[in-house]
């Protein structure tokens, strides 16, 4: 599938919340393959963007294209199914719940396991059980946590959990990635360890929006950056040309 293609478009979205214009016409093109970064001030919009693009808000206009179709008005777990996965900026794992339970919850709508399905097919359930245990440990095994499996997320560091929820993530088979703030809170080898998984996702294939603060983050793995400020694209471009920016500059300096 070309690299270099329009996986993403969202073209002149609006989204209101009573007087607040929180995201204020903005377009974004998200090219197939790459890391698109979106950063700005806190209160900028950006995680207001992500929760258009998964459906949890719908947008007061414009409309979002994913590989050609609009998402809007689609539920959250649609879009999921078709493509679009995410993490949240504020960790959202069941924490009583071990890492392998956890990621087998994002693995949950590959099973057709309606009560009836169990009980007129029992073998079969089983065997796509016994698949989606094999699946959840590779997930594990990919973000380095295969050793962990049994452990309860709550128990897990910090920087685990993030993973973790990138894995639980991964699990939807998404072709878009969005990652909100995935840094954050993170050691330095902490993330050292996320920016060498999120390559390793890159090079699968898959297409990332990356919400980030942390400036060496997105200069070292993004492609593209767009900037919001105010609910507005104030610049876009290379990492380098964006972080010269004297929009992109005073925004920053302005909070
Ligand atoms: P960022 O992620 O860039 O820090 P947000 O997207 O979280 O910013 O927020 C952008 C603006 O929209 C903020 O002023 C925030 O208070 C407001 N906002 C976000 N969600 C809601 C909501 N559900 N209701 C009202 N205001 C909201
Ligand atoms: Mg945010």
């Amino acid at each position: 599938k070309g690299s270099g293609e329009e996986l993403l478009k969202v073209d002149s979205i609006l989204m209101q919340f009573g007087g607040l214009k929180a995201l204020n016409n903005v377009d974004l093109s998200v090219k197939r393959g790459t890391i698109h970064g979106l950063i700005g001030p806190n209160g900028s919009g950006k995680s207001t963007m992500m929760n258009v693009l998964t459906g949890i808000y719908i947008p007061t206009a414009g409309n979002v294209l994913y590989a050609g179709e609009s998402v809007v008005g689609k539920t959250s777990s649609d879009i999921a199914i078709s493509g679009i996965a995410r993490t949240f900026q504020n960790v959202q794992l069941f924490g009583e719940m071990t890492a392998i339970q956890n990621i087998l919850v994002g693995l949950h709508h590959t099973f057709k396991s309606n009560i009836v399905d169990v009980a007129l097919n029992l073998v079969r359930y089983r065997k796509e059980d016994q698949e989606a245990h094999a699946r959840a440990m590779a997930l594990l095994k990919f973000v380095g946590l295969e050793d962990l499996a049994n452990e309860e997320a709550r128990n897990l560091p910090y920087g685990k959990q993030r993973l973790l929820e990138i894995a639980r993530a991964l699990a939807l088979d998404p072709q878009l990635l969005l990652l909100d703030e995935p840094a954050a809170g993170l050691t330095a080898p902490d993330i050292k360890e996320l920016l060498r998984i999120i390559r390793k996702i890159r090079d699968s294939g898959i297409t990332f929006i990356l919400i980030e603060h942390h400036m060496d983050v997105v200069m070292s793995v993004c492609d593209t950056v767009s900037v919001l400020d105010f609910g507005q694209k104030i610049a876009e471009g290379k990492p380098a040309e964006v972080q010269a920016d004297e929009k992109v500059i005073k925004a920053y300096l302005g909070t």
